[in-house]
């Protein structure tokens, strides 16, 4: 067997030896002569799983226990509706930063609920630059600031973290977390769906500073009620318990590679490598302003787009899959999550470097 470098977005690569351990553990978990799936969510085998977990969670990511961390379910577009759900009162009203298609869907999602002011946007730019935040028509009386730090799509990331003053910050974690440090005591809500950097789909890590809890609107589903699931240690309902454990193996692996620093090294480096080697190639462009490039997807176009069928083929008959840019933007993507070993960039560019020698 042969594994392929898969540059999908998401679901995206999980780490190797994360897989070979689900493999050798999936008939019998540490001699309880059953599979994590079949297990209760009440067993104190599972507990264990669980509560290891959202420990090596809070370890990697530095959470402190100011913080609810909820393994919840509905992935993070679930979340577009519970965060106006739980911190948006009646009347109120929210600040949102525009910086693509992830943030449209938390904006539209979060209209439904009550008064959304788009204080930035990246629009004008075409999405391939961030408003500097002196320009920001930010309140100070909104009941949060919600923004997108890494758009999954557009391949736009911010380098640094709004000062929100005392409005709680919320972001839209998915695509960016634990792939380089972040100051997580600067926000009140972070949320990340799973399937990028920690686990499978469906699973979305939810952490809330405690002072936000308690805050539901009457009509708030309990599912998406933050009190009760802090409140029940995310087991209201059945979790999705093998998504949880699959999550707590990619934590304990991070850890094994020297936490969320080395891997930013990492990544740091790959991602230099790949724009490093689009700006020298006449053949390939990537808009993005230089600043705000993702570390973690990476679109790119060819010269001509005629020729992107064939780029793809060709890749995939090498094993470099999943290239293809999003419907929305075409051309190309290339996600390199934490999973993404630098062995696999390496062979995107060789491939990259070869078809441009040919077609180019
Ligand atoms: N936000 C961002 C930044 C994403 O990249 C994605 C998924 N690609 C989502 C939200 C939606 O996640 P899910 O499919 O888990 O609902």
């Amino acid at each position: 067997m042969s594994r392929a470098y898969n540059f999908c977005a998401g679901p995206a690569a999980l780490p190797e030896p994360v897989l070979q351990q689900a493999r050798e553990e999936m008939l019998d978990w540490c001699g309880t002569g059953m599979s994590v799936m079949e297990m209760s969510h009440r067993s104190d085998e599972f507990v264990q799983i669980a509560e290891t977990a959202e420990q090596d969670f809070r370890d990697l990511a530095g959470i402190s226990d100011d913080y609810a961390v909820l393994f919840m379910q509905g992935g993070a577009s679930s979340q577009f509706a519970t965060i106006p759900l739980n911190l948006l009162p009646e009347g109120g009203s929210a600040d949102y930063v525009n910086t693509g298609i992830w943030s449209k869907k938390a904006i539209a999602e979060a209209q439904r609920y009550g008064q959304v002011n788009v204080v930035a946007s990246a629009e004008d730019s075409g999405f391939t630059d961030i408003p500097e935040p002196s320009a920001w028509r930010t309140s100070p009386d909104a009941a949060y600031l919600h923004y997108t730090p890494n758009e999954t799509i557009g391949g736009l990331e911010f380098d640094f973290v709004p000062d929100s003053g005392t409005v709680p910050l919320v972001a839209d974690m998915s695509s960016t977390i634990l792939s380089r440090p972040v100051d997580f005591s600067r926000f009140g809500l972070v949320y990340a769906g799973a399937q990028k950097n920690i686990g499978p789909s469906g699973l979305v890590v939810v952490a809330i500073r405690k002072d936000l809890l308690g805050k539901a609107r009457g009509l708030t589903p309990t599912m998406m009620n933050y009190q009760v699931i802090a409140e029940n240690g995310s087991m209201y309902n059945t979790p999705a318990t093998y998504s949880w454990y699959l999550a707590g193996l990619v934590f304990k692996w991070l850890k094994a590679q020297g936490g969320v620093e080395a891997m930013a090294e990492v990544n740091r480096r790959k991602a230099d490598k790949l724009y490093g080697f689009i700006d020298a190639n006449d053949f390939y462009a990537n808009p993005i302003a230089p600043r705000f490039r993702s570390w973690m997807n990476v679109p790119f176009t060819l010269a001509d787009d005629a020729l992107n069928a064939e780029f793809l083929k060709g890749a995939d008959a090498r094993g470099l899959l999943n290239l293809k840019g999003h419907r929305s933007v075409g051309g190309m993507r290339a996600s390199i999550y934490n999973a993404m070993p630098e062995a696999g960039v390496d062979a995107l560019i060789d491939y990259m470097s070869e078809f441009a020698k040919e077609r180019g």
